[in-house]
């Protein structure tokens, strides 16, 4: 699952602080020479989507769990 990238990507890594609930992840995206377009990942705890260019579906790994004491999901607004 957690294979190493190939050689010819290359790899940001970057934390961020979810705006809705507070949680803290790291965020991995790899990138390839002009293959970066938007990608969607979301935030591990309440599934607010952020978006970031990368080559791939960004993975995310949690590093401090929500700090908002609630447990609902972020309703994303469709309309
Ligand atoms: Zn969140």
């Amino acid at each position: 699952m957690n294979e190493p990238a190939a050689n010819d990507e290359e790899l940001s890594i970057f934390e961020k602080s979810c705006g809705y609930c507070g949680a803290r992840f790291r965020v991995l995206a790899s990138h390839v020479p002009y293959g970066d377009h938007a990608e969607q990942y979301a935030c591990p705890e309440c599934g607010k989507h952020y978006q970031t260019e990368a080559a791939l579906e960004p993975q995310v790994q949690l590093l401090r769990p929500r700090a908002d004491g609630k447990t609902d999901r972020y309703q994303e607004t469709m309309f």
